[in-house]
């Protein structure tokens, strides 16, 4: 997978793009991660990206040209090197992903999808915003980390790289394997315990020192229902439940509303 990120700030990057599962992932050649600083595709003078609104209000709006002819540049380097790809002008087979607070909200789900694209372009924005063009005529997608507003859109651009750079075949070995990751399954995960068995009085469940893997991963399984049910019930509308699992669902909402007794 190629991924460029359009920014003003590209230092920011450097820490993100160079450690961790990032950056060995990079190192192995699994992901191909650069930044491009879109003030060097600006066509005036004193380079700049910006420009006051029309209509008058305060802040300042990024301008099209610079990110269009930024976005034109990757997307033509990276047909270039895909020779066999007979690419037109405009952006190709990328995705060219907008981060905004007014985007679809990133989830799993979507992570899950641009994981299976050849080619990412993420658009860092700053100041109050973007000319309305860019959204209309240049990305495919525009994406939200969540409802509050940050100052800019490299923090929101790290979090959805990481989340789909993980996903890469041959990124995570089997020890941090995303399969149980939650989310994955519709679920959240069930809780992890390690050594020691007993910390400050504290006991690790007597399931998971039973030995019993078949009996584990049933208690494992319940405890995500559980968990996800007191935590984030949204998510069992669409989770996939075995028949016996929404039988239990039901006797538990309604134990929970007081419709039903307590368990003896
Ligand atoms: N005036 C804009 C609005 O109300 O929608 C907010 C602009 S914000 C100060 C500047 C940039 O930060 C945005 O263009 C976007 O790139 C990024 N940003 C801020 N919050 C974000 C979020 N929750 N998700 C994704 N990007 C965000």
């Amino acid at each position: 997978m190629r991924i460029d990120v359009l920014t003003l700030f590209p230092e920011m990057f450097d820490g993100v793009f160079g450690s961790s599962i990032l950056g060995k992932a990079r190192d192995k050649g699994l992901v191909s991660l650069s930044t491009v600083n879109f003030r060097d595709y600006a066509n005036n003078k004193h380079n700049t990206v910006d420009d006051t609104p029309y209509g008058g209000g305060g802040g300042m709006v990024l301008k099209p040209e610079p990110i269009f002819a930024a976005v034109e540049d990757v997307v033509r380097q990276a047909s270039e090197q895909e020779s066999a790809r007979d690419e037109e002008s405009g952006t190709g087979k990328a995705r060219v992903v907008l981060m905004c607070p007014q985007g679809e909200k990133f989830t799993q789900a979507k992570a899950r999808e641009l994981a299976a694209e050849e080619h990412l372009v993420f658009i860092c924005g700053h100041y109050e915003g973007y000319d309305e063009r860019i959204r209309e005529h240049l990305v495919t997608d525009e994406l939200s980390i969540g409802d509050y507003v940050l100052t800019g859109g490299e923090l929101p651009a790290m979090v959805v790289i990481d989340a789909v750079v993980r996903l890469l075949p041959g990124v995570l070995g089997n020890e941090q394997s995303a399969v149980r990751d939650s989310f994955s399954d519709g679920l959240l995960e069930y809780p992890h315990y390690t050594r020691p068995p007993v910390f400050r009085g504290w006991k690790v469940p007597d399931m998971l020192l039973s030995g019993h893997h078949a009996e584990i991963e049933k208690w494992r399984r319940a405890q995500s229902l559980a968990r996800t049910l007191a935590r984030r019930p949204d998510l069992l509308e669409s989770a996939e439940l075995s028949d016996k699992e929404r039988q239990w669902l039901a006797s538990e909402r309604a134990r929970l509303s007081g419709e039903a007794p307590e368990p003896d």
